[in-house]
């Protein structure tokens, strides 16, 4: 089966559900920048694909970073002085600020406030803080919860561990008929964050799996990596092989009912820039490409200058632009089945143009070709885009442009230039141009690493 077919027998509602269980699954793991929440979490998707798992001792240099100390925690909770729970962070992973270290202490409300964070303009929502680089601890609660704190003695305990351990990351590959690659990235370190997190892990997670399903050009590298460090980390390790990467998509926040948005690559005219917009504007949906920034998700750390690598990100609504970002509002109600399943299926439709995107020549250039005695034109008015398309797979076939560029130019969707090569190429009129891949992957590693 190849990926069109694939495509086309993708059962969309099915999808949705199966990507909204696997969220409802994680859901529940106190998911961190390192810690058992992440190996919960890769031992949740290695079920559903062939999923590697990499152990990064602490200490160990990755560029300009350290790979830091594992964080792990078993209960907290702030109990007044009668000896009754008000905050308990089995009640919610968001209670306690990620990499909080250890407390077991008793203090009045006036101190107890300085670490305590709520968000007063949504007062049922609960924060999401971290602390992964400065040594502090904290709750986040609601701000109704804090309402209701009288002034007393409260005491405090967070029993966790910030100790030397590892960082946790996972990886799965699908070898393709080219070493090149399509690199695809999600994070992994968020705790209940159903959109900001747990969608982009389900979308990559059933993209691997389908994927595996079709024979492919490309091969493709998935990776489960918490945010920054673990992209640093995975580039600090595998910068001899970036050199494959010929496309790439870091996926997060793809269950929101926003309209979906990609940022491009730092390049801003790359292949993946191209096949990802082309697939959206041929989506039939609202969608907003931006152009790329220094500030978001992992691609910061894959478009960093001396990587310089061709990904972008897609997403839904982008990150900070929607209220529920990063708190208890980003929960399982507000990602849907429906829209998970369509984020999904339009990064499929982008990785088919990827896929698909070849170059052909001509084997008829002197005039057109005399398509009807070949039963391929069906001239004015039943042709329509069909014949279109025909006439300029041949015009466009010079050996300059690839299918893209001719969809692009002949305003017509890429699956419909494709099926009209494909009928030439079954008439011997289009010979394809063999791939040239290695070439300008090695050209890009002397001229990035050399
Ligand atoms: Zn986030």
């Amino acid at each position: 089966m190849n990926i069109i077919e694939l495509t086309e027998r993708l059962n969309t509602d099915a999808i949705g559900d199966d990507m909204y269980r696997l969220i409802c699954d994680l859901y529940s793991f106190c998911r961190s920048l390192t810690g058992n929440g992440i190996r919960q979490t890769l031992r949740t998707v290695g079920q559903y694909i062939p999923l590697s798992t990499y152990e990064i001792p602490t200490d160990k240099q990755v560029l300009d970073w350290t790979i830091p100390n594992e964080w792990n925690i078993k209960v907290a909770y702030i109990k007044n002085s009668k000896g009754q729970t008000v905050l308990d962070f089995g009640n919610s992973n968001l209670h306690v600020v990620s990499y909080s270290v250890p407390v077991k202490t008793r203090m009045r409300l006036a101190e107890l406030k300085q670490h305590l964070f709520t968000l007063p303009e949504h007062p049922d929502w609960i924060p999401f803080r971290t602390s992964y680089y400065k040594k502090n601890w904290g709750f986040c609660l609601s701000h109704n919860q804090l309402m209701e704190l009288a002034d007393d003695d409260y005491e405090i305990c967070i029993d966790s561990s910030l100790e030397p351990g590892f960082l946790t990351y996972g990886e799965c590959l699908l070898r393709g008929e080219t070493p090149d690659e399509v690199l695809l990235s999600c994070h992994t370190c968020h705790p209940s964050l159903c959109n900001d997190n747990l969608s982009g892990i389900a979308l990559v997670t059933f993209l691997a799996k389908h994927l595996s399903l079709v024979s492919l050009r490309y091969s493709y590298r998935f990776l489960f990596i918490p945010s920054t460090i673990g992209s640093v980390c995975w580039l600090s390790l595998n910068e001899d092989r970036l050199c494959n990467i010929r496309h790439g998509l870091v996926v997060a926040g793809v269950g929101d009912p926003g309209k979906l948005t990609y940022k491009k690559t730092r390049r801003g005219d790359t292949e993946i820039d191209k096949a990802v917009s082309h697939a959206l504007k041929y989506s039939g949906e609202d969608y907003e490409i931006l152009d790329f920034y220094p500030y978001g998700y992992d691609e910061r750390q894959f478009c960093s200058p001396g990587f310089n690598l061709p990904v972008g990100c897609f997403m839904r609504t982008p990150h900070g632009r929607y209220p529920e970002y990063h708190t208890s509002a980003d929960n399982l109600e507000f990602v849907r089945p429906a829209y998970l399943a369509d984020s999904l299926l339009q990064c499929l439709s982008a990785i088919s143009i990827l896929e698909n995107n070849k170059a052909y020549m001509n084997q008829n250039p002197k005039g057109e070709p005399q398509l009807g005695k070949r039963g391929l034109y069906r001239g004015y008015p039943n042709g329509g885009v069909e014949d279109l398309a025909l006439l300029w797979v041949l015009n466009l076939s010079d050996g300059d442009h690839t299918l893209l560029d001719i969809a692009e130019r002949a305003g017509i969707a890429f699956a419909a230039v494709k099926k009209a090569a494909d009928a030439l190429l079954a008439c011997d009129l289009l010979r394809e141009i063999p791939n040239e891949h290695g070439s300008q992957g090695s050209l890009e590693c002397e001229r990035v690493f050399g």
